[in-house]
This record gives C-alpha cells, sequence and structure tokens, in this order.
C-alpha cells in the first residue's frame, strides 16, 4: 500500500479523463481512503453534469416558447389592427350614413325641453359603451382562444 494519497488534483482528473496514468488505478485498488474520495468526487461530477444537461434542455425549451409566444404576438398584433380597422370604417360608415339625418334629429332635439335631451344623450352613451364593452371583450376572447391553441402543440 502507498504510503502517499492521491491528490484531488489527480483524482479529478482520472474521472474527467484528462489524464490516464496506471498508478492512479493501482493506488485505487488497493486504497480504501482514496476509493472513497473517487466515488464522492464521481458523484459530485455527475451532478453537476446533471445539473448542465437540465439547463440546457431547459434554455432549449425557452427559446422555442419565445419563437412561439414571438410568433403569436406578431398575429395578434396582425388582428389587432384588423380589428381597429374595421371599427374605424364601420364608425365612419355609420357617421356618414347619419349625416343626412342630423338635421332631423337637431331638429327634434331643439324642440324637446333640455331634460329630454340629457335623457336621449344618456341612454346614447349608455348603449354606445356597452356595444363598445361587448365588442372588447369577444375580441378578447378569441384573441385569448387563438393564443391557447397556438401554444397547445407544445404541452
Ligand atoms: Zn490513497
Amino acid at each position: 500500500m502507498n504510503s502517499i494519497h492521491l491528490t484531488d488534483e489527480m483524482l479529478q482528473a482520472y474521472l474527467l479523463k484528462e489524464i490516464h496514468d496506471d498508478s492512479i488505478v493501482t493506488h485505487l485498488t488497493v486504497c480504501s481512503t482514496c476509493k472513497d474520495r473517487v466515488e464522492e468526487y464521481r458523484f459530485l461530477i455527475d451532478s453537476v453534469q446533471k445539473i448542465e444537461t437540465e439547463t440546457f434542455s431547459f434554455n432549449v425549451t425557452a427559446l422555442a416558447m419565445n419563437n412561439i409566444m414571438r410568433y403569436a404576438k406578431r398575429k395578434s398584433k396582425k388582428q389587432e389592427l384588423t380589428f381597429w380597422g374595421l371599427l374605424i370604417f364601420l364608425l365612419i360608415a355609420i357617421s356618414s350614413f347619419s349625416i343626412p339625418f342630423i338635421p332631423r334629429i337637431l331638429a327634434i332635439f331643439y324642440s324637446q325641453s333640455i331634460l329630454t335631451i340629457l335623457l336621449v344623450i344618456g341612454t346614447g352613451l349608455v348603449v354606445l359603451l356597452f356595444l363598445v364593452a361587448d365588442i372588447t371583450r369577444q375580441y378578447k376572447t378569441k384573441k385569448d382562444k387563438i393564443f391557447k391553441n397556438n401554444l397547445q402543440p407544445i404541452l
């Protein structure tokens, strides 16, 4: 039995296959102290390598996720643009259709009391608010559905 034990550096180099020294192998077969130490190092190195592998695979998932998110974002942005374009078009269309009726509507207003006018305007605003809220809600639901469908393949 050798009186001089293997150094930590030698054990690590041996496990990482940086060196191939027969004297180390020979020493390990006869010295239980160094054999225990080498087993401890082997466990440590295995653990570190396992963590590295997991980190790497996580990064790949994150990368793929990032790409999917970007794709979904781009898609939803396009839809958002279409949505607002359609809304503006509808508003313009409704406005232009209602222009001929404006004098008549104004005539009705002029013949009524302030209270009636306020009531009519208030009702109109509430109806408009509900309409916009409903459109926005529907749009959001649709967007969420599309977004979830895009994510499904990787789940
Ligand atoms: Zn030893």
